[in-house]
């Protein structure tokens, strides 16, 4: 196995020893992103002159017996949607393309300060808005493990990173599921965790009541690792929660017994694809066999979550975007002789992508008067039901198991001529982000020959027992493997 195809984890462990070099590492990373790009096509940037003075830096450190933290050394990729010194970040869109930050996002600060090396920005869905990485300027990221189909979205370029050993673990950011639901077709680890835990400051924002940093990397320690290193409250956002948080790779290996996992009754109806169901099943099936209480809960209201999800959003984004005009942000269109109105309407037509144009004008719709009360109103008191449904499910469960997505990592193209079908991949994720509460992603095996994600919620700020049964799961999937196939209870 080469060095970019390990754990961020085993990859600390050898650098601890003095085993291998962090420029060792950088070099493999930076080499199969050479050989990968070209089909992947994960970065939107790639910084490999940062990248090896970086690694230079922490080897010095290292041998001098002054290792800065588990991340020290290890190569770290960014969605670019995270502002970056120095280093262009774009949103994957046109309107941001020259747009070279003066300053780090609070992450990055912290990851920097941690030693890791930074590879490079990641390829998105424009301003986040997609489920498949294909609305970008610079094109789809395909999936590492089938370059036919889409690597999820808006992280796909963070998840296909990492499964391509382009990165050993990256930042994504997860406003309705951007985290998982890559991470899931990648057939890697994600996280996206409590709102409020980890800071947004420096996040360029598409729907700030519910936009969250995470991280994604190939095993369940690797993001725990990550969320060590990003958690914390940060005075520079004001949403960001006083809340101290564990050392998450403490008590991950505690296993679940005694634990009591919800299966929500709504999450396996008509409408999952069945390979996928199986595979579930078959890891809860085993979970109990660890000594887990498996029970059935129910989150009645969740058919309203894609609906309330897309109204909320849009209608955040339309007014989070209206700050790109050409004059405040964002590149400017129409000519130096163009009138105002003119220069507004070129800049803003020129600049966003047609799914972000579709956003902003739902989003506007749904806040202009008269319609306010009907659509945006209703949405936030769906929201409500939301949250309430989970409350009464979590004085029940230590935690919730369902799928990621209701179907496999499809092809690149098969969803883009039809938005709704589109939104619908979001219907397991996007309930979290409404309710705020931490989600992880893990691979339990393959379906057809695609990776299968298997979704983890926790109760707010409670990524531990997440991560906890998140570690087993992992063990158990692979396990599961050799199984044959269990019978459903739904
Ligand atoms: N697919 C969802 C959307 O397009 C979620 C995106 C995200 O989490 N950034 O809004």
């Amino acid at each position: 196995m080469e060095l970019c195809d390990r754990s961020a984890f085993d990859l600390s462990g050898l650098l601890n020893k003095g085993d291998v070099s962090s420029r060792q590492i950088t070099e493999s990373v930076l080499k199969r992103a050479d050989d990968k790009e070209k089909s992947i096509n994960a970065f939107i940037t790639l910084s490999p002159e940062t990248a090896l003075r970086q690694a230079d830096e922490a080897d010095k450190r290292i041998s001098a017996g002054k290792r800065l933290s588990p991340l020290d050394g290890i190569p770290v990729a960014v969605k670019d949607n995270i502002c970056t010194k120095g280093i262009r970040t774009t949103c994957g869109s046109d309107i941001l393309s020259n747009f070279i930050p003066t300053y780090n996002a609070t992450v990055v600060e912290r990851l920097l300060s941690a030693g890791a090396v930074l590879v490079g920005k990641t390829n998105m869905d424009e301003f986040g808005m997609g489920s498949s990485t294909e609305n970008s300027i610079i094109g789809p990221t395909r999936n590492p493990v089938d370059t036919a189909c889409v690597s999820g979205g808006s992280s796909g370029g963070s998840a296909a990173a990492v499964a391509s050993g382009e990165t050993i673990i990256s930042l994504g950011t997860d406003t309705g599921g951007s985290i998982r639901l890559p991470a899931a077709f990648c057939g890697v680890a994600g996280i996206k965790p409590t709102y409020g835990r980890v800071s947004r400051y420096g996040l360029i924002s598409y729907a700030s009541s519910l936009d969250q940093i995470g991280a994604i990397g190939r095993t369940v320690d690797d993001c725990a690792m990550m969320l060590n290193c990003i958690c914390g409250h940060d005075r520079m956002d004001t949403t960001s929660a006083d809340v101290a948080g564990p050392d998450f790779l403490l008590s991950r290996n505690k296993g679940v017994k005694g634990l009591k996992i919800g299966l929500p009754m709504q999450y396996f109806v008509e409408g999952l694809d069945q390979a996928i169901k199986e595979r579930i099943m078959k890891v809860v099936e085993l979970l109990a066999e660890e000594g887990a209480e498996i029970i059935e809960v129910s989150l009645p209201h969740a058919e309203y979550a894609v609906s309330a999800y897309y109204l909320i959003a849009t209608a955040e984004a339309s007014s989070n975007l209206a700050r790109y005009d050409g004059v405040k942000y964002g590149n400017r269109s129409g000519g130096d002789d163009a009138d105002l109105i003119d220069m507004y309407e070129a800049t803003r037509s020129l600049g966003f992508g047609r799914e972000v144009k579709r956003r902003i004008m739902l989003g506007t719709y749904v806040l202009s008067a008269g319609y306010y009360d009907a659509y945006y109103l209703k949405a936030q008191k769906a929201r409500t039901l939301i949250k309430g449904d989970f409350d009464r499910a979590f004085e029940q469960a230590d935690c919730l198991i369902g799928p990621v997505s209701p179907c496999l990592p499809f092809r690149l193209g098969e969803k883009m001529s039809d938005p709704l079908q589109m939104y619908l991949v979001d219907i397991y994720t996007v309930s979290l982000n409404l309710a705020g509460l931490p989600g992880m992603s893990i691979n339990c095996g393959k379906a057809e020959g695609l990776p299968v994600g298997l979704q983890i919620i926790g109760k707010a700020f409670d990524e531990m027992t997440v991560i906890t049964v998140g570690k087993t799961c992992e063990h158990l999937g692979e396990l599961c493997l050799n199984k044959k196939t269990v019978q459903t209870q739904f």
